[in-house]
C-alpha cells in the first residue's frame, strides 16, 4: 500500500511563493485563491489525495512553513 501523508501550512509564514507548488511531485499542493492570510499572501494548501509525506514542499519552502506528516504502517506480529 502507498505511504499516505498529508501537510499543514502555517499561514503565519506563508508567503505564496509556490515553490512548494512547483516541487511536489504527485502536483497536490496549490495556493488557496479564495482566501487571503493576514499578509495579504494566497497560502499553499493541498489540493487532492496522494500526498506521499516525501517533504520536498517542506524542504524548498524559504519560510519552513510546512509540517509533513506521514502514515505509519502497522505492523501485526502473529500471536
Ligand atoms: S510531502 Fe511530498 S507529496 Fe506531500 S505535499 Fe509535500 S511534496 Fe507533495
Ligand atoms: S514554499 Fe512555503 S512560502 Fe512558498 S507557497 Fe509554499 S508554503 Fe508558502
Amino acid at each position: 500500500m502507498p505511504v499516505k501523508g498529508w501537510i499543514e501550512v502555517d499561514e503565519l509564514y506563508c508567503k505564496g511563493c509556490e515553490l512548494c507548488v512547483n516541487a511536489c511531485p504527485p502536483k497536490v499542493i496549490g495556493l488557496d485563491m479564495k482566501h487571503l492570510t493576514s499578509k495579504g499572501y494566497h497560502p499553499a494548501q493541498l489540493t487532492g489525495d496522494g500526498c506521499t509525506g516525501c517533504a520536498v514542499c517542506a524542504v524548498v519552502c524559504p519560510e519552513a512553513a510546512i509540517m509533513v506528516y506521514r502514515e505509519t504502517a502497522k505492523v501485526l506480529h502473529p500471536v
